[in-house]
């Protein structure tokens, strides 16, 4: 009682248990599934602007 450790789940920001709580550090599977596609945009996201940078760099340098 009282000894369980609480955390903050960092989709949602609601309180839940670390212990017994098959989706930690999120309080649910909607918050973990949310967290990993958030996470998968954003690196999609970064692929995306670097091959975008690879094209600009090179339009830019048939220029020169
Ligand atoms: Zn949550």
């Amino acid at each position: 009682m009282g000894n369980k450790l609480k955390i903050r789940c960092p989709v949602c920001k609601k309180k839940t248990f670390w212990e017994g709580n098959p989706y930690r550090p999120f309080c649910s599977k909607e918050c973990k599934l949310a967290d990993l596609y958030n996470w998968l945009s954003e690196d999609y996201r970064i692929k995306i602007f670097k091959e975008e940078l690879k094209n600009e760099r090179f339009k830019n340098g048939s220029k020169l």
